[in-house]
C-alpha cells in the first residue's frame, strides 16, 4: 500500500515535471503563468470553475509575479491535484479539446447564417428578445467548458424548467407515486392540448399539463416564497456555476395570457388527476414562476453535464440527483422532449434533449457532456431552428447518436474521446 502510494506520488512528480519542462520554453527553470493558464483554457479548464478557486486565489495573491519555479508550480497545483494530473497526462474525457472545440466553432458559424424561424409571441414579453441572440455552451464530465456568442446573457427557460421539476418530483415522491399522476408516453398532441390518457393522467411531464402536475408534487408543504427559493437553490446546485435569475415581466406576461394553462389545471382537477390536497392556484403560480426563471447557456450546459454524469455535478463534484432519477428524466427527454418533433429528433439525432419556447435547447450526451444552445427563432413545431440545425451537424461529424456504435465503422464519424494518434494506431 505504502509502496503503491509512493510510486503514485513519484509518477505524479514525473508528469508534473514533464509538463513543467514543456512549458519552460526559455530554459530559465521558470514558467510563465500566462502560458499555464492558456494551456488550461485550451483544455477547457476556465476561471470560474469552483474546483479551481484555490488555484486562482493563489495566483491573485502572487500580485503580478508572472513567472514561477518548479516548486511554486507544484504547490500551485496542490489542491486540485487529481484534475491537473488528468490534464497533464492528456486524460481528460476529451483529450484534444482544442481540436474538438475548433469543429464546434465551425458548426456554430455555419448555423449562425440560418435566419429562419419566428420568435415566440404568445407570451408577449418573449417576443421582445432579439432574434439575433445566439449562444452555445458545452461542459464535459471532466468540467471542460467552452462557450460562444451570448453565453453570458440569461435566457427564459420556459419548458426547459420542466426537466428540473420532474427530477425534483421524483426525488421527493419516488417513481411510483409520480407516475400514478403523470404518464410517460408521447402525447401525439400539441404541448398545451387539453387531453389526458386512459388513466386520466397527463401524458408526460414535458407537456404543459404534465409539468403542472409534476410541479404540484414539488414541495407543496412550503409556503410559495420558500417553495420558489427551493427551486432556485436546486437550479444553482444542479448547474454548479452561475446564478439563476427570475424575470418578473415574463412571469406577469405569462400569467396574463395563461387561459390555456388554467383550463388544463381545472380539467385535471375535474378528473381527480392531482394528488390529494393539491392547491390548484398555488400550483399554477408556481408553474408560471418556474417557467420565468432565466439562466445562461454556460450554467445550463453545466446542468446538462450533471445529467450526463448520472446526477453528479462535474464542477462541484456533488451528487445532486440519484442516478435513477436522471435515467428516468433522460428517457423521457429522449421520447417526449422536443414537442411534436420528438420521434423525428430521436430518430435522426439520437440524443435526449429538451427545448423551450424561449429558444433554449438542452442536449445531453450521456457519459460525455452537456450542451446548451440559445437562439430565439422557432420553427413551426416550436423548436429553435438554429438549435436543431446545430444538432444535425453535430451528429453528422461526431459519433453521438445513441446507436452510432452499430454503424460506426462505416460512417467515418469522429470519436472525440479518443486521441487522434491512438486512432491511427488502432486502424493500422
Ligand atoms: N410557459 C410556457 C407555457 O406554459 C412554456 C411553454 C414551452 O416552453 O413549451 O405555455
Amino acid at each position: 500500500m505504502h509502496n503503491h502510494k509512493k510510486s503514485k506520488n513519484k509518477s505524479r512528480q514525473n508528469s508534473t515535471a514533464l509538463f513543467f519542462q514543456n512549458l519552460n520554453k526559455n530554459g530559465h527553470d521558470r514558467i510563465i503563468i500566462k502560458d499555464l493558464i492558456n494551456y488550461m483554457n485550451e483544455n477547457g479548464l476556465i476561471k470560474d470553475d469552483p474546483r479551481l478557486d484555490s488555484f486562482f486565489l493563489k495566483i491573485n495573491q502572487m500580485n503580478g509575479i508572472n513567472e514561477i519555479t518548479f516548486e511554486e508550480f507544484d504547490k500551485l497545483l496542490n489542491e486540485s491535484k487529481a484534475l491537473f494530473e488528468k490534464m497533464l497526462r492528456e486524460q481528460l474525457i476529451i483529450p484534444e479539446f482544442k481540436k474538438f472545440t475548433h469543429q464546434i466553432q465551425k458548426i456554430y458559424s455555419q448555423v449562425k447564417l440560418n435566419k429562419d424561424g419566428v420568435v415566440a409571441n404568445y407570451i408577449p414579453q418573449l417576443k421582445k428578445v432579439s432574434p439575433e441572440s445566439f449562444a452555445l455552451s458545452i461542459c464535459t464530465l471532466d468540467g471542460q467548458r467552452f462557450s460562444l456568442g451570448d453565453h453570458d446573457k440569461p435566457f427564459s427557460l420556459q419548458s426547459i424548467s420542466k426537466t428540473l421539476n420532474y427530477c425534483l418530483a421524483l426525488e421527493e415522491n419516488g417513481e411510483a407515486f409520480v407516475h400514478r399522476h403523470v404518464g410517460r408516453e408521447p402525447s401525439g398532441h400539441g404541448f398545451d392540448e387539453i387531453t389526458l390518457d386512459n388513466y386520466k393522467r397527463p401524458h408526460n411531464p414535458f407537456v404543459n399539463a404534465g409539468a403542472i402536475m409534476t410541479n404540484s408534487m414539488v414541495r407543496p408543504d412550503l409556503e410559495p416564497a420558500e417553495r420558489f427559493d427551493f427551486v432556485m437553490k436546486m437550479w444553482k446546485k444542479a448547474s454548479g456555476i452561475g446564478e439563476p435569475t427570475f424575470n418578473n415581466s415574463v412571469y406577469l406576461s405569462e400569467r396574463n395570457t395563461a387561459d390555456r394553462n388554467f383550463a388544463l389545471a381545472y380539467f385535471m382537477k375535474e378528473n381527480n388527476s392531482f394528488p390529494e390536497n393539491t392547491e390548484i392556484l398555488e400550483t399554477l403560480e408556481f408553474y408560471f414562476r418556474c417557467c420565468s426563471v432565466e439562466q445562461t447557456t454556460e450554467s445550463m450546459a453545466a446542468f446538462a453535464a450533471t445529467l450526463a454524469n448520472a446526477g453528479h455535478s462535474p464542477l462541484t463534484e456533488q451528487q445532486v440527483f440519484q442516478p435513477s432519477t436522471v435515467k428516468n428524466c433522460l428517457s423521457l427527454m429522449a421520447s417526449c422532449g422536443m414537442y411534436d418533433f420528438s420521434g423525428e429528433f430521436f430518430f435522426s439525432i439520437g440524443l435526449p434533449a429538451k427545448s423551450g419556447v424561449g429558444g433554449g435547447l438542452l442536449i445531453v450526451i450521456p457519459n460525455l457532456m452537456g450542451v446548451c444552445l440559445w437562439s430565439p427563432p422557432l420553427d413551426s413545431l416550436g423548436n429553435p431552428v438554429r438549435g436543431i440545425e446545430f444538432c444535425k451537424h453535430l451528429v453528422n461529424k461526431f459519433n453521438f447518436h445513441h446507436f452510432d456504435s452499430l454503424t460506426l465503422r462505416h460512417a467515418g464519424k469522429v470519436d472525440p474521446r479518443v486521441k487522434s494518434s491512438t486512432k491511427v494506431r488502432s486502424s493500422e
